[in-house]
């Protein structure tokens, strides 16, 4: 792939062309037009009033969303993306201890890079799109007596959903935290994080929730957010417990948000909250079997077999033999269409549909008329070439 780079003296009248797509791709996503209002919706201060009543009904309608009780639960914004919220866990909750970290995937690999930073890590790796061997997790876990274990939902790099509630009984039984990443599926696939016995948990604004990218959440235990008082997180920003201090004492976070992002983010949230989380749930499912029929009926195999371990985010569909990625990626982009390839062991052979964005069905089916077109014109050119 190459890029351009405009120099910074060509003035803005004459940049190429930017131009706006339909996103299939797992995050950034396109918004409901009532989000895109929201961003710039309020001017004040985030140390007056009006930022506690937005972060109270925030903080309130992510929980809701995730199922869980205010009395048990409490969720924290970080100015940040996803991996901002991953890292304050991982630094702040880990704080020099042992974790263990299982990888099956990308997200996997970037959890144990980011754990290798901050604590004695280990990590129980899988092949990608490997389902999760418990019985050798269960042995890592009694070798190591880790502090925490460290695991990705939904892995993004495959659509593979990892099995929460398992590693929960293996963690629960020993009195070891359990930490998941939950960037990509959070209200997206459905997970009882009380029941699963999970510690923390992470999500994005920018993926399911569907809002824009930039801000990041902490859901966590009030117990275990208390737990952090007084130990000496390893860096200053992304301190977890500060985050906590702040929304908890004083409904506020602890140096200067991205407030338009949280006016935007409060309002993708309430449409979630106002949907009903398991009716959106549904609602993905339904979307990702029309794209899975849709590749089917296009004679495209997909990348999981068993249909239980695919998440509801997306789709990874494998390319025919001899398709040219960039071709085909540059084919759906005249058609206004952005989707991602494989990456890691799947590069070059697969792409991804997502559709947490504001996708409906409508767009699926011009996606899929698309695809067909490309695929038929890049196998053409194969032919006479
Ligand atoms: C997107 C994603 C992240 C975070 O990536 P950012 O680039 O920081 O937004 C982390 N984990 C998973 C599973 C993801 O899909």
């Amino acid at each position: 792939m190459t890029y351009s780079t405009p120099s910074l003296l060509v003035p803005h009248s004459e940049l190429a062309p930017l131009q706006s797509f339909r996103l299939l791709c797992p995050g950034p996503v396109n918004v409901h037009p009532e989000v895109a209002a929201a961003l710039t919706s309020h001017e004040f201060s985030h140390r007056e009033e009006e930022m506690s009543t937005l972060l109270a009904n925030l903080r309130h309608n992510l929980l809701r969303v995730a199922g869980v009780s205010a009395a048990t639960w409490a969720a924290v914004i970080i100015t940040g993306s996803g991996t901002a919220a991953n890292e304050s866990v991982l630094s702040s909750v880990g704080a020099h201890g042992r974790v263990l970290v299982l990888q099956n995937g990308e997200f996997g690999a970037r959890l144990a890079q980011i754990s290798a930073h901050h604590n004695e890590t280990k990590v129980v790796e899988h092949a990608w799109a490997e389902a999760y061997d418990l019985a050798r997790i269960e042995a890592e876990i009694d070798a190591l007596r880790p502090d925490m274990v460290a695991m990705v939902h939904h892995e993004t790099s495959t659509g593979m959903l990892n099995p929460v509630e398992a590693v929960g009984a293996l963690c629960k039984r020993r009195g070891i935290k359990l930490f998941v990443d939950c960037v990509s599926s959070f209200a997206a696939d459905a997970l009882d994080l009380e029941g699963a016995g999970v510690t923390f948990a992470s999500t994005s604004s920018g993926k399911a929730l569907a809002s824009y990218p930039g801000l990041s959440v902490v859901f966590g235990r009030h117990e275990a957010f208390a737990a952090l008082a007084g130990r000496k997180a390893p860096c200053h920003y992304l301190d977890l417990f500060r985050f906590y201090q702040f929304a908890e004492g004083r409904a506020q976070t602890p140096n200067t948000p991205a407030l338009p992002l949280l006016l935007a983010l409060a309002r993708a949230t309430e449409l979630v909250v106002e949907a009903g989380p398991s009716q959106r749930v549904a609602r993905l499912r339904k979307l990702n079997d029309r794209v899975r029929a849709g590749a089917k009926a296009l004679g495209l195999e997909l990348l999981l077999a068993d249909s239980a371990a695919r998440s509801n985010v997306l789709t990874s569909v494998m390319l025919p033999a001899g398709t040219n990625f960039d071709a085909f990626r540059l084919g759906l982009r005249d058609a206004g269409f952005v989707v991602y390839g494989g990456k890691g062991p799947y590069e070059g052979r697969m792409f991804q549909v997502s559709t947490i964005g504001a996708v409906d069905e409508a767009v699926i089916d011009e996606f899929l008329v698309a695809v067909g077109n490309v695929l038929r014109r890049t196998a053409k050119a194969r032919s006479v070439a």
